[in-house]
Formats: C-alpha cells, sequence, structure tokens
C-alpha cells in the first residue's frame, strides 16, 4: 500500500526569530514562530498592536530575513537563498495586497497592474493579456486607464487585487486590506478574497477586524511575537 503523498506546504517556518534592534534594545517581534500553510489555505493573523503581525508578515513575504531558524517556500529553503535569489522567488510567487494600497500615482491602473510582470521580463503581448484578464476578474475594465486619484478607495484596492493576482502567485499576502475602507467597500474587498480563495488561492490576511478574520479557515493569534492559538492544535485537542 503507498501512503498518499502530502502536499508540499506553500509556507513552512520552523523556530522563527526576528530580532529588531533600537539604540540598546533587542525587541523579539517574532519569538520561535512554527507556521504551516498548505496550499489553498485563507489563514488570518490577527493580535494586538506590536505582537508582530507585520513582521511575521514581512518574513512570510521575503521582504525581511529570518534572524534565526528555517524557512521553506513550497519546498525551497528560502533561508539559504542569496538576497537575489530570495528577490526572484518573491517576485515570482507572491502578491501583495496593502491597508494603503501603494498604487504608483503616476500610472493608470492598467499600468499599475502591469509593473509586476516588467519586473519578471515577461513580452509585451502576454503582459497586456494577463493585465487585461485580472482587470476583468476584478471588474475594473472599464477604469484600466484611470490614475488612482481618479478611483475611489475601494476601486483603488480592486486594482492593487487585480496586480497581485496578475502574476498568478503562489500565495497572495494581504495586510489589513480593509484596514482604509468603509463598511461596503470592505465587503467589496473581502468578497474578492474569497473568491479567490475559492479559486484556489493560498491567502494569508492580516487584520484586525474579526469579521474579516471569521471569513478566514484559521486564525493564527499573535501575542508578543509568539503564537497563542494555532487553531488546528486547539481542535485537534
Ligand atoms: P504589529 O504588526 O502586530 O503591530 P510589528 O510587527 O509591527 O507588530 O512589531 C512588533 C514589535 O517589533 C513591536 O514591538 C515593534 O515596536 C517592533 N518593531 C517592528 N519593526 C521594527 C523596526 N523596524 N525597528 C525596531 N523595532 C521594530
Amino acid at each position: 500500500m503507498t501512503t498518499p503523498t502530502r502536499p508540499i506546504p506553500i509556507v513552512d517556518l520552523r523556530g522563527a526569530y526576528k530580532y529588531h534592534y533600537t539604540d540598546e534594545l533587542e525587541t523579539a517581534a517574532v519569538n520561535n514562530v512554527d507556521v504551516r500553510i498548505e496550499p489553498g489555505e485563507f489563514v488570518a493573523v490577527m493580535g494586538p498592536s506590536g505582537s508582530g503581525k507585520s513582521t511575521l508578515l514581512n518574513l512570510i513575504g521575503m521582504i525581511d530575513d529570518l534572524s534565526k531558524g528555517e524557512y521553506r517556500f513550497h519546498g525551497q529553503e528560502v533561508t539559504r537563498l542569496g538576497r537575489r535569489a530570495r528577490a526572484r522567488l518573491r517576485k515570482g510567487n507572491i502578491g501583495f495586497i496593502f491597508q494603503s494600497f501603494n498604487l504608483i500615482d503616476e500610472l493608470t491602473a492598467a499600468e499599475n497592474i502591469e509593473l509586476p510582470l516588467l519586473y519578471l521580463d515577461q513580452p509585451r503581448a502576454a503582459r497586456k493579456a494577463k493585465v487585461a484578464t485580472a482587470l476583468a476578474e476584478l471588474e475594473m475594465t472599464h477604469r484600466a486607464n484611470h490614475y488612482p486619484r481618479q478611483l475611489s478607495g475601494g476601486q483603488q484596492q480592486r486594482i492593487a487585487i487585480a496586480r497581485a493576482i496578475v502574476i498568478e502567485p503562489k500565495l497572495i499576502l494581504a495586510d489589513e486590506p480593509t484596514g482604509n475602507l468603509d463598511s461596503e467597500n470592505s465587503a467589496l474587498v473581502m468578497q474578492q478574497l474569497n473568491r479567490l480563495h475559492r479559486r484556489g488561492s493560498t491567502i494569508v490576511m492580516v487584520t484586525h477586524s474579526p469579521e474579516d478574520a471569521a471569513q478566514a479557515e484559521r486564525v493564527i493569534e499573535l501575542f508578543d511575537g509568539q503564537v497563542l492559538v494555532r487553531e488546528r492544535e486547539y481542535l485537534a485537542q
């Protein structure tokens, strides 16, 4: 009898530490954290301000280095990669969504969405086709040539989601994606994230909103840089 092969986790973080230093103060912003995220999961990260949520997301997103510990991204050892190789891995596989959208004001919606494809040196025809698909996916085709300032906050966030998914990432990281939106636009953004999840995307979302977190499949709760509740283990008890 053969045992079924388990899928390779998208995120496999073990014994992860991240220290920040200010003057003589050392803060373990992430303090011995294990996080495993399977393909297709939708995970929320919660915790009070200063508990390490952004730091954890930056480690998962390869924006920051671990101070100590191991990180495998879809089977690949991130901690052993040099800076350029790690940047390449990130740019090809991770889509980011931020609280403040982070669109470039001087570029149109379509040009903003195209940027990650330019970084990946994709040919023009492929870029245009992918941008059109992402715009359609977010129902923003009619705003393709608008500049960010001509769009509402909710629309800007939809463009930012389109920019995150245009590379067909293995992982979508969202840092308080509804933090700057009213309730109506928040609901729309959450609808989009849910839709991406149903289509198979793997999503990690930092949020302060219990309503948004309730839409994820599980919650990783941080306190003082440590994981407070690991729902699966909790449920398994
Ligand atoms: P959260 O996202 O939950 O608010 P953070 O990850 O931003 O928490 O911060 C966790 C801890 O690390 C806090 O004590 C914060 O002050 C500290 N910290 C975060 N970033 C830095 C930094 N660049 N330099 C020094 N300390 C930092």
